[in-house]
């Protein structure tokens, strides 16, 4: 018999074909998981009493010929005249109409059985010359043969089949050869169908086992070689298990199963399970995050009743939820729409700071419990902590009492304790508490031992996300500023009320000054004189911390204004001491070349110990110290 489809619009399969799908791949996934649909619809049949046959093996068959691919499952099967109702009439749900028949009976098993799959069959178009359904009902009937060659007409008739179930034939087209490869299939059955929740069974597998019949010398079993059925997914895994039944080495275990290339353990997992306002389950986990940011390979999964979904997450998990890894499965994320509509799906937000709010939590939970490994972990957590407290307002909110300072001793400090620690000496005179950070505290060495000769504590920020963090606490605690150990001289960073005098009258200061900058490339350098204590060193090289800053932010991307800041040459301040003995006494000799000649050798100290010192100036400098030790 042959019948027309019955479509609301003109032409549908070109639609379907060109828009619908972007990757034609998917037809493997939306097929399967109806077969498994089928299968669970039936399971919960029996459940409820409504079927009373032996369920038999539910194992669904992906079986892979010359031209062609087909799908076979034992589930509810199909009469003729839901074939007609369910597969011709496109805009009918079947599921939504099981759905409705059963209602009430079983609210939790029955919202299982829902595939948001939309055209779902009608994909198999996108790589089949011809599709061919042959069915038979669990109630039982006539057998069940349509087929379709992909335009709107098809065939419908008895078919032959004996076994309760469907079996879905796909002509695979020239143009979609590449789906009649076994390894193409394999890649997409472990990609899509890896944790369906009915077995899915496609070739054969070699695999070890102990042969009892046979003893190697010693009397145990031989391992021997034995081909059996591959079974290509975990119907059971780990995220639908219950958290009281499961071990830290489950979860590990689990891991592994994600990432077979990552050989890290994870730090910690979070199992998530929600029933209301949405449904969800899943496990996060926190990977170790090596001090870099690396371009994350192993991503989130997102899955929808155990069907994969996606693991371009964007979107839906807030950014620097990104770093972390595992598996979400919701029925209530809408599959097959765009980005853009995902994005601002209201489930898809409340989803989204839900996670975030686990996350919050286990971190909390963590501090709460076990400080001192809490620390331990820190350094690997501390990229994903300063992310989210740079990029989520809540999340800051409540990272503010777990986030963990460390100073140059390698001690650590929550946030409000160091403040308490650093307020007595760090304030300044206009009431600033000043933060003090190094970034590379053996290149900044020197800057740090002036400022613990004067009492002053250090931070260690040399994390990638540490200059962007340094905004984002300036803008939170009140009268705090950060300033970078280098970026000026220490009684300049924290300013006293006190001032030291200065030994040289204003005129002698301009004129070390005018003497000073004739020795150094102006470009580069400005020269600029303090009073400071006899003590400190003669000269020192600076970097004001705002332009640096800037600088930097650029390098990372950051916002216009920093491109502005980005192209400017990078510019450092000679700062000389006018009270140390050498200076004072360089400017009063007669002998312009001895002076020269001393400011100079000092200038060079400076810049050697920033690293400035190079090519034909490094040189001179050696040869100059020569000559002073001859
Ligand atoms: P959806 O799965 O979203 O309902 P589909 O186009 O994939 O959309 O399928 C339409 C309907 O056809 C299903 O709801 C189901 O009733 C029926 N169907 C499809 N495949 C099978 C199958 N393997 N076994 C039984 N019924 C099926």
């Amino acid at each position: 018999m042959k019948g027309q489809i019955n479509v609301n619009t003109e032409n549908i399969f070109p639609i379907i074909k060109k828009f619908l799908y972007s990757d034609h791949e998917i037809f493997l996934r939306e097929i399967v998981s109806n077969a498994v649909d089928a299968t669970q619809k039936l399971r919960t049949l029996v459940s409820l009493g409504q079927y009373n046959e032996p369920m038999g093996d539910e194992t669904i068959d992906v079986i892979l010929d010359k031209k062609t691919l087909s799908i076979i499952d034992r589930g509810i099967g199909m009469t003729k005249e839901e074939v007609e109702r369910y597969i011709t009439n496109i805009a009918l749900s079947g599921a939504e109409e099981f759905i409705a028949k059963f209602k009430g009976k079983n609210a939790e098993e029955m919202a299982n059985l829902i595939g948001h799959f939309g055209l779902g069959f009608f994909s198999a178009f996108m790589v089949s010359d011809k599709v061919e359904i042959d069915t038979l009902s669990y109630q039982g009937g006539e057998a069940v043969h349509w087929s379709c060659d992909g335009s709107q007409e098809y065939e419908i008739d008895k078919g032959d089949r004996k076994e309760r179930g469907t079996k879905i034939t796909m002509h695979i087209s020239k143009e979609s050869k590449e789906f009649l490869e076994e390894s193409k299939i394999l890649e997409l059955l472990r990609k899509y169908c890896r944790f369906m929740p009915v077995n899915i069974r496609f070739g054969k597998e070699k695999v070890w086992t102990d042969d009892p019949e046979k003893k190697d010398k010693d009397g145990n079993p031989e391992r021997v070689q034995k081909e059996q059925d591959r079974i290509i997914n975990n119907a059971n895994p780990l995220w639908k298990q219950k958290t009281a039944d499961l071990t830290d080495e489950d979860y590990n275990k689990f891991y592994r199963e994600l990432y077979p290339m990552n050989f890290d353990e994870p730090l910690f997992h979070i199992h998530l399970n929600v029933d209301y306002p949405f449904n969800l389950t899943g496990i996060l986990y926190f990977p170790k995050i090596h001090k870099h940011l690396e371009p994350v390979r192993e991503k989130i999964q997102l899955y929808c009743n155990q069907v994969f979904v996606t693991d371009s997450v964007e979107g839906i998990v807030p950014e620097y939820m990104m770093l972390l890894r595992g598996v979400i499965d919701s029925p209530d994320i809408p599959l097959n729409v765009s980005r853009s509509y995902l994005q601002s799906d209201a489930n898809v937000k409340k989803i989204a700071s839900h996670i975030s709010k686990k996350v919050a939590d286990k971190l909390e939970e963590i501090s709460r419990n076990n400080k001192e490994e809490f620390e331990k972990k820190f350094e690997d957590l501390r990229v994903f902590i300063e992310y989210g407290m740079i990029a989520d307002e809540k999340f800051y909110e409540r990272m503010e009492k777990i986030f963990l300072f460390r100073n140059t001793e390698n001690q650590y400090f929550s946030m409000e304790d160091y403040r308490k620690k650093i307020e007595p000496l760090q304030t300044d005179k206009d009431k600033q508490i000043i933060y003090l950070y190094a970034s590379e505290p053996d290149k900044q060495y020197s800057y740090i031992q002036s400022a613990k000769d004067k009492g002053y504590d250090v931070l260690v920020m040399d994390g990638i996300l540490d200059n962007h963090l340094v905004n984002t606490l300036e803008q939170k605690l009140k009268n705090t500023r950060f300033v970078r150990i280098d970026s000026d001289v220490i009684e300049n960073l924290i300013k006293k009320e006190t001032e030291i005098p200065s030994k040289l009258s204003k005129e002698e200061c301009d004129t070390l000054k005018t003497i000073v900058e004739g020795l150094i490339d102006k470009q580069l350098f400005s020269v600029q004189t303090e009073s400071l204590e006899e003590t400190a060193k003669p000269m020192t090289i600076t970097q004001n911390e705002y332009m640096r800053r800037m600088k930097e932010m650029y390098e990372m991307g950051g916002s216009p204004m920093a491109s502005f800041y980005g192209n400017m040459p990078l510019n450092y301040n000679l700062v000389v001491n006018v009270n140390h003995p050498l200076i004072s006494q360089a400017l009063n000799t007669k002998d312009t070349e001895a002076q020269a000649n001393i400011l100079s050798q000092l200038k060079d100290l400076a810049l050697l110990s920033q690293g400035l010192l190079k090519g034909k100036d490094l040189d001179t400098f050696i040869d100059r110290s020569v000559g002073i030790i001859k």
